[in-house]
C-alpha cells in the first residue's frame, strides 16, 4: 500500500419530520430557500416527510429543482386502498415517496398505536416497499422483522432542547444492532440542531439523524446537513 492516507466516510441519513405543520405555500417557499442554499450533501442521504397534504407539492418541486432530497411519509395505514375513511395508504404514498415512519412516540401517546397496528402498518410498507424508518424510544422495544432503519428518539429529548448524550446514544444503538440482527443503520432523533449533530453523527453505531423543529427552517437544516 502506498502512504496516502484514505478517509472513508460513512454513509449518513439526515431525516426531516416536519409534523402537522407548512402548507403548500409554505412548502414550495422552504423548498426554494434550500435550493438557493447549495449545500453539499455528499455522502448524505437527505430525506424529507412532509405532512400527507404537501407529499404532492413536495414531490414536484424536488423534480423541478432536481434536488438531490427523497421524500418519505409520516405515516401509512394499516389498511389498503378501500373503505377506510380517512386513512392514506401504501399505494398513494408510494406514488411521491420511498420512505415511511413508523412508530412515533406522538403517534403512540396521542393516538395510542398499538404493537399489533405498528405491525401491520410495517406490512403494508413492506408491500409497496417503502424504506422504513421505525421509532423506538428505547432499546427494549419490539422491533418488527423487515425493517432496518431504526430512529431512537428518547422521549425526554423530543422538542426539549433536552438531547440524550451522544455517547448514550451510542450505547442505545450498539445494544439495538446487536440484538437485532435485521437492523443495519440506527438514527438519533431528540433536540438535534446544527451546532450538536456532529457529536451524534461522529460516534461509531449512529448512522444518521431524524429532525423535527429544527428541520423547519431551511437555514436550520441546511446548517444540519453541512455540520453533520
Ligand atoms: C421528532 O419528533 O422526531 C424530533 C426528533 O423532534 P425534535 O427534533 O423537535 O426534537
Amino acid at each position: 500500500m502506498s502512504g496516502s492516507h484514505y478517509l472513508i466516510m460513512k454513509n449518513l441519513f439526515i431525516v426531516a419530520n416536519w409534523k402537522s405543520n407548512k402548507t403548500g405555500a409554505e412548502t414550495n417557499h422552504w423548498f426554494q430557500e434550500i435550493s438557493n442554499l447549495n449545500v453539499q450533501v455528499s455522502n448524505k442521504q437527505i430525506i424529507v416527510c412532509p405532512s400527507f397534504a404537501g407529499l404532492e407539492i413536495a414531490h414536484g418541486l424536488i423534480k423541478e429543482k432536481q434536488l438531490p432530497i427523497k421524500l418519505g411519509a409520516q405515516d401509512i395505514s394499516a389498511f389498503d386502498e378501500g373503505s377506510h375513511t380517512g386513512e392514506v395508504n401504501g399505494k398513494q404514498i408510494v406514488e411521491f415517496g420511498s420512505y415511511v415512519i413508523i412508530g412515533h412516540s406522538e403517534r403512540r401517546q396521542s393516538l395510542g398505536e398499538s404493537q399489533e397496528l405498528l405491525d401491520k402498518k410495517v406490512g403494508m410498507a413492506n408491500k409497496y416497499k417503502l424504506s422504513i424508518i421505525y421509532c423506538v424510544q428505547d432499546e427494549n422495544m419490539p422491533i418488527p422483522a423487515g425493517v432496518s432503519v431504526i430512529a431512537y428518539e428518547p422521549i425526554s429529548a423530543i422538542g426539549t432542547d433536552n438531547p440524550d448524550s451522544p455517547e448514550n446514544a451510542n450505547e442505545v444503538a450498539r445494544k439495538i444492532k446487536q440484538n437485532f440482527s435485521n437492523v443495519k443503520y440506527i438514527l438519533y432523533g431528540g433536540s438535534v440542531n446544527g451546532e450538536n449533530v456532529s457529536s451524534f453523527t461522529s460516534q461509531s453505531d449512529i448512522d444518521g439523524v431524524l429532525v423535527g423543529g429544527k428541520s423547519l427552517n431551511p437555514q436550520d437544516f441546511a446548517a444540519i446537513i453541512s455540520n453533520a
